[in-house]
């Protein structure tokens, strides 16, 4: 199967080389003209490894080898056979902990066997990949790439603009192939810089000089929505067992909630996706009232910073499913050119088939953190409004809690943090929760950042790390 340009649905690429030059001609994103059919119940019995190749098997994007070999990455999660954790809750509500990788964070499940992709696909290349991050791409992406010979990853993120475990993660891997900056401004200052790179011919230019060549790892990135399926299909079939069940997914870029709309066309028994958001509730608006408006409107720093966004970039792609490649285009270059656009009504009926959304904030997430009798992160915890007593729900749990300490203090024992370590240990105490040791060795590291670089100093700081 060949992907195509959601701008441009006669610009196709295969798979090669849509993980390898992710960024399409007219400036949309590569996706699957039409999703293939796949009867997930057939497979029912399998482990998760195989009933994931089945499925990647139905795209037929060709070589099974390099698939079951980027599944193979999965072994080193808490269960060697199986990545996920479904935890029942009742019986209506169950949760699919996607944070049982190496960082503790969700953006493991697809950066682990990508990581894998891109390596063979770099064989006979020098790739550099540039990610900018609120906290867990960073150390997800570093942590994929890590001793990788032909490929080396440059990671800038915001300082004091994550939590002190994520820096942490991002400092403990700032070493060999892998380059970490720390930069003046908010993830805003650090997502522009990175896209002004990637579309600037005099640096790309240098960098060939080099001898490299510039990829990315970011969800626009179709090789990482691929593995994003996969979880969704697989919990629907286990916990199913072929009668409907909704999915609940706490959402920013809207990679994960797009996994889950694939699933369903693919076949997977999945009714509502129900899309939940925090204070920076633009996806809310999209999907109730039919309007994406960034007019007047700016970041909310809020305790879920991973869903602290306003341009959600994988929305393109459900639009090119829903509407088409030339309405498509109408779209994204209205939100570009005037910060706004506006579905039609048959347009907005059409998303409602699929999708609820609706938004939680800060105070209200914190009392679902401190009701649970399980530890649910604050990103996870934007998902329980959305609870329905009639319906068996799937809840995406997108990160574990320990990395998000200080919030978790606020909201259990309503006061302030001050000793991270000593909290997470209390907290954990309290719950019988075991945590990892890597991450408790995190905190003997030093988090002394020798340098905040401006942003305008990147290009060159990235440039001579490379020659060294
Ligand atoms: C990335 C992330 C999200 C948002 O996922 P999208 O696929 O970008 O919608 C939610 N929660 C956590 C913890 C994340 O790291």
């Amino acid at each position: 199967m060949l992907l195509v340009e959601s701008r441009n649905a006669n610009n196709q690429v295969d798979f090669k080389e849509a993980i390898l030059h992710p960024n399409a001609k007219e400036g949309g994103l590569y996706t699957p003209l039409e999703l293939p059919q796949f009867d997930g119940l057939k497979y029912a019995d399998l482990n998760y490894k195989d009933f994931a190749l089945e499925l990647i098997k139905s795209f037929d994007f060709g070589s099974e080898e390099l698939f079951e070999k980027a599944l193979q990455s999965y072994e080193n999660f808490d269960d060697k056979f199986c990545p996920i954790f479904l935890r029942k809750i009742d019986d209506k509500l169950f949760i699919n902990e996607l944070y049982h990788g190496p960082t503790r964070a969700f953006k493991d499940m697809a950066l682990q066997p990508f990581g894998v992709l891109l390596r063979e696909f770099s064989k006979d290349k020098k790739i550099l990949i540039i990610c900018a991050t609120s906290g867990d791409t960073g150390p997800a992406t570093l942590k994929s790439f890590e001793n990788s010979k032909n490929i080396k990853v440059v990671c800038m993120y915001p300082q004091g603009g994550t939590s002190a475990i994520q820096a942490l993660q991002m400092r403990a891997l700032d070493r060999g192939n892998l380059k970490v900056f720390a930069i003046k401004g908010n993830f805003d200052d650090a997502q522009n810089t990175l896209k002004n790179l990637l579309i600037k011919a005099e640096f790309k230019e240098k960098l060939n000089q080099l001898g490299y060549e510039l990829s990315a790892a970011n969800s626009v990135n179709f090789g990482r929505i691929l593995f994003q399926i996969i979880y969704h299909y697989y919990a629907a079939v286990k916990i199913g067992k072929g009668e409907e069940i909704d999915i609940i997914i706490p959402s920013g870029n809207f990679g994960n909630a797009l996994g889950a709309y694939y699933a369903k066309k693919m076949g997977a028994n999945i009714a509502r996706i129900k899309i939940a958001s925090n204070a920076n509730n633009i996806l809310t608006e999209l999907f109730t009232k039919g309007e994406y408006d960034l007019r007047n409107k700016s970041l909310k720093k809020t305790i879920s910073p991973a869903m602290d966004i306003l341009v959600s970039s994988n929305i393109e792609r459900l639009f090119f499913d829903k509407f088409g490649d030339k309405r498509t285009k109408e779209l994204m270059l209205l939100l570009k050119n005037e910060k706004y656009f506006s579905l039609q009504k048959c347009e907005l009926k059409a998303l409602k088939e699929d999708f609820d959304a609706d938004f939680c904030d800060d105070d209200l997430c914190m009392s679902f953190i401190k009701q649970n009798k399980i530890l649910i992160d604050p990103h996870t915890a934007t998902c329980f409004k959305f609870q329905d007593k009639n319906r068996t729900s799937i809840i995406a749990s997108t990160a574990e809690w320990t990395k998000f300490t200080p919030s978790m203090v606020k909201a259990l024992y309503d006061r302030e943090c001050k000793d991270e370590k000593e909290d997470l240990l209390k907290i954990s105490k309290q719950y019988n929760f075991e945590v990892k040791k890597e991450l408790l060795a995190l905190f003997d590291l030093e988090n002394q950042v020798s340098r905040t670089y401006e942003m305008s100093e990147i290009e060159n700081k990235i440039l001579e790390w490379i020659k060294q």
